[in-house]
């Protein structure tokens, strides 16, 4: 949500504790005045936060709603989080990751050179520091659109999405099982459970034990899944997931 605002140089709002009122697409702010919004504020909004960010000024609220439950598509569902791509799910769902940083490094570097000999301070120097810091803004936001697009899917559709507990599945009725990041999903075989070690650059599962040939984030993936599916709470370790230096490969 996006403010225009008279003053834009004004960063700091205090309203000595009364209450601000908020009243559809235009509001009245202290200090400040009136804006718009591009959506309207929902009237049960109960804090709002003034933020700026490359030259551009943020309205965010938190507000009360009803839980909706969408209908699930898949009871469990389990999510391998890669390096290689963003998300492997367990039915074969692959999202890629986004590689909004690399494609962007060169317009990046360019606009950085162009600004090498500007004041600091100076008109130029800021019109140059403005213009990075809103390419900075637009790699993040690319790089939050593909998270949000893939834990609102998996929200949705599935019952545990690799969000934080609580965050995100709440408001559509999901449940996250948040397998110990220690637990060797990559080294299990999904089929026998056979474990052996897999370095990074093989891609593929080879079972000696089974003969099962899959790929290595699949493969973590239908392991976590069968986790979660064993147990509603813990018994894949989760308490033991933030309390050891224990490395996992
Ligand atoms: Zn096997």
């Amino acid at each position: 949500m996006i403010l225009f605002l008279r003053n834009a140089t004004q960063t700091r709002v205090d309203n000595c504790g009364k209450p601000v009122e908020l009243n559809g697409w235009n509001h009245k702010l202290p200090f400040i005045g009136m804006v718009k919004t591009y959506e309207p504020i929902e009237a049960t909004t109960k804090k709002i936060t003034i933020s700026r960010q490359g030259g551009d000024w943020y309205l965010s609220c938190s507000y009360e709603f009803q839980a909706i439950t969408t209908p699930k598509t898949t009871d469990v569902i389990g999510v391998d989080l890669g390096v290689k791509t963003l998300a492997t799910l367990s039915d074969g769902k692959v999202f890629e990751s986004v590689k909004s940083y690399q494609s962007m490094t060169a317009k990046l570097s360019r606009l950085q050179y162009l600004n090498r000999h500007k004041e600091v301070g100076s008109a130029n120097g800021r019109a140059a520091q403005l213009k990075i810091a809103r390419l900075h803004r637009k790699v993040a936001n690319i790089r939050k659109d593909a998270l949000h697009k893939l834990t609102t899917d998996l929200a949705k559709n599935h019952n545990p999405p690799p969000s934080p507990p609580g965050r995100g599945a709440r408001g559509v009725g999901s449940k996250v099982v948040v397998v110990d990041r220690f637990f060797p999903s990559s080294k299990t075989c999904s089929n026998c459970g056979h474990v052996q070690d897999m370095p990074l650059n093989l891609r593929t599962y080879d079972c000696p034990e089974c003969g099962l040939s899959i790929d290595r984030d699949l493969n973590a993936s239908i392991k976590s899944e069968r986790c979660g599916r064993a147990r509603p709470v813990n018994a894949c370790g989760r308490s033991a997931a933030d309390s050891s230096g224990r490395s996992r490969k």
